[in-house]
């Protein structure tokens, strides 16, 4: 056996890993639709060197000529719709049928053409590059950037790069004088190692890309609360540091809402607790209406919410800040609640400026204390560190013996 016939041989059984590996990953991380795709594009890999050393050694010629060009064609197509599905965009998969039933048609219109001659070597090759491309076209899709999807994209543009460089192989190392002797030139060999190694890298980094994409996703559900969506205390021990970082370093002011939902209990009696959630939904919703995408919304447990607000014009101790703008705003939208077909529902919370110095448990703590003190006055307010704000009861559906009066704190 020779050179070329070893590295058909190493090439399969690298292709059949990457199945098997997909395979695994599809089956395991049932969240991950896109290893079904890879897995299915490494089996068309797979196939390519089999159909070639078929090929080579039965007398089924044309039908192994044909068939390993569809598979590699295929594969090199059907990763370009896997990295869509990948990216989570809805599967665009005509491109990838187009240019696999052009390349084919070119294929078969070259059978019984001049081998070795560059034009017939670059017409051969060109539906591959093609391909290459509409793969880096897909890479770029997806929306979550950095080194691997860099390195990815390189990867592809070299694969596609090194389709147009092998008709100038061939042309000067020769693919062997027919078909049949492709296995047993110089030029097979030099072929097969690189596109090998390269679909080897390919597969490796896309490994890694959803690798990446897994740990992110894990990440982003500890860090969240299943009910509502919005960040839990991980997110916000994750999220709140940045924020204040970020808030020093521009120099503005930082302010922390606490928010504890007046008599939540009441709806879970009343009405029951699937009522009860759908109000805790409801007023994430509200929250997440209301809070730009500088702030940070966190359901801190239960029926109580945090808001984290960078203001610009921090220095100044002020009561008109932005965090008691967005106060007015969070209990104005709360009246509407009965319009939704929600119970009437009032909140309690407190507004604190961050100091310096303090941490963000501290900032957190003080702003409960100061919901608290809302609670014990009544209910319904929203006080803020110094001056009190948003003062009015909205709704009387309250316990009359605790009704809302104005606070004044400072
Ligand atoms: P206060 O005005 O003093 O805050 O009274 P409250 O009833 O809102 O507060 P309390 O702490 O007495 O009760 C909170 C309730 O929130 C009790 C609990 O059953 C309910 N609760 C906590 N988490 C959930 C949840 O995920 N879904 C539902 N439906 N209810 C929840
Ligand atoms: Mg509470
Ligand atoms: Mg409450």
């Amino acid at each position: 056996m020779n050179a070329a016939v070893y590295a058909l041989i190493a090439n399969s059984c690298m292709a059949a890993l990457f199945v098997v590996t997909y395979g695994v990953v599809a089956i395991t991380y049932s969240r991950q639709r896109a290893a079904v795709w890879f897995m299915v594009s490494y089996l068309l890999g797979f196939l390519t060197p089999i159909c070639e050393l078929l090929f080579r050694f039965t007398d089924y010629r044309l039908l192994f000529a044909v068939l390993g060009y569809a598979a590699f064609l295929g594969a090199i197509t059907v990763m370009s719709v896997g990295i869509q599905a990948f990216a989570g965009h809805r599967l665009c998969r005509r491109p990838a049928a187009l240019l696999w039933a052009g390349g084919m048609t070119l294929r078969m219109s070259l059978l019984g053409g001049t081998r070795n001659s560059l034009p017939y070597e670059m017409l051969f090759q060109l539906p591959f590059a093609l391909g290459s491309i509409l793969v880096l076209l897909s890479i770029r899709r997806i929306a979550q950037k950095g080194p691997i999807r860099t390195l990815l994209m390189v990867v592809f543009g070299i694969i596609g790069a090194h389709f147009l460089a092998k008709p100038f192989m061939a042309a000067s190392l020769g693919a062997g004088h027919s078909a049949q002797y492709y296995a047993t030139s110089y030029y097979a060999v030099v072929s097969q190692v690189s596109t090998g190694v390269l679909l080897v890298a390919a597969g490796l980094f896309l490994m890694l890309l959803v690798i990446q994409k897994a740990l992110d996703d894990t990440i982003r559900d500890a860090e969240s609360d299943p009910l509502t969506g919005l960040a839990n205390r991980r997110g916000l021990a994750r999220a709140g540091p940045a924020l204040l970082a970020e808030a020093k370093r521009d120099g503005h002011g930082l302010y922390a809402m606490v928010l504890d939902l007046d008599h939540f209990k009441r709806v879970n009696d009343m009405f029951g607790h699937a009522m009860g959630d759908r109000v805790l939904v409801a007023f994430a919703d509200l929250l997440r209406t209301v809070a730009a995408r500088d702030v940070l919304a966190v359901r801190l447990g239960g029926e109580e919410f945090a808001l984290l607000v960078p203001d610009a014009f921090g220095p100044a101790e002020r009561s008109d800040n932005r965090a008691s703008h967005l106060a007015g705003d969070i209990r104005a939208l709360l009246r509407r609640f009965d319009r939704q077909g929600l119970p009437p529902l009032t909140v309690s919370g407190g507004i604190v400026r961050h100091a310096p110095g303090e941490t963000l448990d501290d900032l957190i703590a003080r702003a409960d204390q100061l919901a608290y003190r809302a609670k014990r006055a009544g209910r319904d307010h929203i006080l803020h560190e110094p001056m009190p704000v948003a003062v009015e009861p909205s709704h009387d559906w309250h316990d009359e013996s605790e009704p809302g009066r104005r606070v004044a704190t400072g």
